[in-house]
């Protein structure tokens, strides 16, 4: 049997680190430690807000997707998928009003010339205290290039700052080729860049970042019910993966803030260490972007329901989160320290559909005699699961560093599973072990992932 631990109080939850600060460092230096999320081009000195995804971070990263489109596509039949492609004309953000609107007001402060953005700063230069400014003027957040060997107007092309327009500007192709009818919904996940004046906090604000957004067309009659619609499912899917009740909220937009295109927006907002902030915003874009698009390109951009007659454009409902900013979100939600067997540990009790690695295999010993039935083990849950194999130092050892990454359950072949072919699992919130038969091993891990 794998060496005994004291149990902790499983649903004590164990403590979180004591202070904002404190937890947003920790949650950083785990990341980078256990290589969720490095610097980008850290060996040329680092390029700023720019960050890799690592060996854990992008199975984190992935899951959260999967997580998305499973909820969002994979289990509706009214939603299907699209990837559309991140260069793009400038027709398509002249009509969609990016290239006039989408800009923030960029100020300098006067004492030490920093830059900031005048909305989040609060009349106070965050570097230097200065209340001195410049006006305010427009900086546009596109990111623009030159398609093809010649830099002239004529090739202008830039990075899509939103996935959505993709969704507006093959409206007509995806209602032809699959015969939907609203409500139906377009989802896409996939890069957006925008060129912050200020990034920061990590990978809540940086340029390049990915996003999950669907755009879900609606006659306009119930544009105000699917709000109310998505403004829930979106909220409870936060909730089913793991994020609590408490650091969680819906706040509805004032008048003021709405954007150019929208009649309603609520943000999902989470408790980060600086405060509540936005994870994603379901905005009621009404036929604005499909009205737009249609006039500038001159198709036809609309429902004719053969039942009726009738023939309208569509509203729409736009649920539209970051992909790499709700991850972050979970890590800060998960992470947690207590005590096992009077020793210290870190716990990251991410959802075990979210964790980077499933479950943990673990033989007992490096002696060759386990090595075999080890592997055979690992090959037997390969296909369902994401699995690490684990091989050095104390089986304690091992089992802290699986709870550091969030690994909800190991999996340790000893000598006597040679005898009894059968394992023991391990459970990573309450420590709990239990002997399974191997031969029951997969189906039972699916029961607890099913049942999670
Ligand atoms: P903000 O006000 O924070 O700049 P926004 O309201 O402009 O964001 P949206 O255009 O609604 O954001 O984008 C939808 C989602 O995309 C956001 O809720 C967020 O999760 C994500 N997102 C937007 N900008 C960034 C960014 N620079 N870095 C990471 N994620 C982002």
């Amino acid at each position: 049997m794998p060496e005994p631990e004291d149990t902790v109080d499983a649903h004590s939850g164990g403590d979180a680190p004591t202070g904002p600060s404190d937890l947003m460092d920790k949650v950083v230096g785990l990341c980078k430690r256990r290589g969720f999320i490095f610097q980008s081009a850290e060996i040329y000195g680092g390029f700023r807000s720019t960050y890799d995804y690592g060996p854990l971070g992008v199975n984190l990263l992935r899951n959260v997707k999967n997580a998305w489109w499973d909820a969002m596509v994979q289990r509706r039949d009214d939603v299907v998928g699209l990837d559309a492609a991140i260069l793009s004309p400038p027709a398509v953000w002249e009509a969609s009003g990016h290239l006039a609107n989408f800009s923030d007001p960029l100020v300098d402060c006067r004492n030490c010339h920093q830059r900031w953005r005048e909305d989040k700063i609060g009349g106070v230069c965050p570097a230097c205290g200065s209340t001195q400014f410049t006006e305010a003027r427009a900086f546009n957040l596109m990111f623009k290039t030159h398609a093809g060997p010649i830099e002239d107007e004529g090739a202008v092309a830039y990075l899509r700052p939103e996935t959505a327009q993709g969704m507006f500007i093959n409206f007509a192709n995806v209602l032809q080729t699959t015969r939907k009818r609203p409500p139906f919904g377009i989802a896409q996940v996939g890069k957006s860049f925008r060129n912050e004046i200020t990034p920061q906090n990590f990978v809540f604000r940086t340029r390049e970042f990915e996003q999950m957004e669907m755009e879900y067309f609606v006659p306009p009659a119930e544009a105000q019910h699917w709000f109310e619609y998505w403004l829930d499912e979106r909220y409870r899917w936060y909730l089913g993966l793991g994020i609590p009740e408490s650091q969680l909220r819906l706040r509805h937009h004032d008048a003021d803030e709405l954007s150019h295109y929208s009649t309603g927006t609520a943000d999902v907002e989470f408790l980060f260490p600086w405060g509540w902030d936005e994870l994603e915003g379901i905005a009621n874009r009404t036929d604005f972007d499909l009205k737009a698009h249609a006039t500038a390109s001159g198709e036809r951009l609309e429902y004719f329901d053969q039942t009726s007659g009738e023939r309208y454009v569509p509203y729409v409902i736009e649920p539209a989160a970051g992909a790499t900013r709700t991850m972050m979100a979970f890590l800060l939600a998960a992470y947690s320290e207590d005590e096992v067997g009077g020793e210290a540990r870190t716990v990251l009790r991410l959802h075990p559909r979210l964790a980077p690695y499933q479950v943990g295999v673990l033989p007992l010993s490096k002696k060759e005699t386990l090595e075999p039935t080890a592997r055979e083990v690992l090959a037997l849950l390969q296909p369902h699961f994401m699995c690490d194999y684990d091989v050095t130092q104390s089986i304690g050892k091992r089992y802290r560093r699986q709870d550091e990454v969030g690994t909800p359950w190991c999996v340790t072949i000893d000598f006597d599973s040679l005898e009894d072919r059968a394992v023991t699992v391990r459970d990573r919130d309450s420590t709990d072990q239990v002997r399974v038969p191997v031969d029951g091993l997969a189906a039972e891990l699916r029961r607890r992932l099913d049942g999670a």
